[in-house]
């Protein structure tokens, strides 16, 4: 059975004091709430990470990840953080190839395929993000494209690591606009996606999978999005700063 999974992207937000105080109240609606069944993930700014640890402690259900880690070992490469920096602090789950990272940051899908793995050899577990531009969308190519990133970045794993990654199909023209994808779009992507997973790994381990939708996901439309049956959860940007938002999505 594949794990349901609701991650917070924070991006590059919260101070110090709203960080801590955004966790503390996730952490306490999750526990009054009896929430169950269902993985909560919060991937805070690095600075963020010692301290949300020590809020989150040991609740069961909610773990700790970060946006992104270095594809490098260790060594001399000012401003970066590793893979095996991240696993000694606590970090469970590191978001890899976001389309933020891929424009502004310039991440290929080879270099990707590299901090895949280097988390992947730190016991981190990848929520590897893909998702195709508006003008891909509109030319028609939009599976095709999405399914190349896959295969670019993910296909050269043994199926044993291959089983520990989580998929976050996010289309780029619904990120931050206020523009879903439809639920019936998010399907029909996340369908296409375990089948080409299938066609690598087989069925098993693609019915095994977990693949997340992100893009505009907020308490109105998740139950919705959430109800497909290849939509296993999301990866949430905007709607994850507010606790009461983000907490009635995981519900
Ligand atoms: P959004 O962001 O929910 O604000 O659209 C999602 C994401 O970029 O992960």
């Amino acid at each position: 059975m594949r794990k349901k999974i609701v991650a917070g992207n924070w991006k590059m937000n919260m101070t110090f004091e709203e960080g801590q105080k955004l966790t503390s109240e996730i952490v306490n609606m999750f526990q009054d709430e009896a929430i169950q069944d269902v993985t909560v993930v919060l991937n805070p700014p690095f600075p963020h990470i010692h301290p949300v640890k020590k809020l989150i402690g040991d609740v069961p259900g909610i773990y700790l990840g970060s946006q992104n880690c270095s594809d490098k070992e260790s060594g001399a490469f000012t401003g970066e953080v590793s893979a095996k920096i991240l696993a000694s602090f606590g970090v469970q789950y590191v978001i890899l190839g976001h389309s933020e990272r891929r424009e502004y940051f310039k991440e290929s899908n080879e270099l990707l395929e590299v901090k895949v793995k280097q988390a992947l050899a730190h016991g981190l577990t990848p929520i590897f993000c893909c998702g195709e531009s508006l003008e891909i969308r509109m030319a028609g190519t939009h599976e095709s494209n999405v399914k190349f990133q896959l295969t670019q970045s993910l296909f050269s794993l043994s199926p044993e690591d291959f089983s520990k990654v989580v998929i976050a199909y996010e289309p780029i023209w619904a990120i931050g606009t206020g523009k879903t994808a439809t639920s019936d779009q998010a399907q029909e992507m996340h369908l296409a996606l375990r089948r080409h997973i299938a066609t690598k790994y087989g069925k098993e381990i693609a019915g095994n999978t977990s693949i997340l939708y992100g893009g505009s996901a907020n308490p109105g439309n998740a139950k919705e999005l959430f109800s497909k049956p290849d939509v296993d959860g999301g990866l949430i940007g905007g709607a994850s700063l507010k606790s009461r938002d983000f907490i009635d999505i995981v519900k």
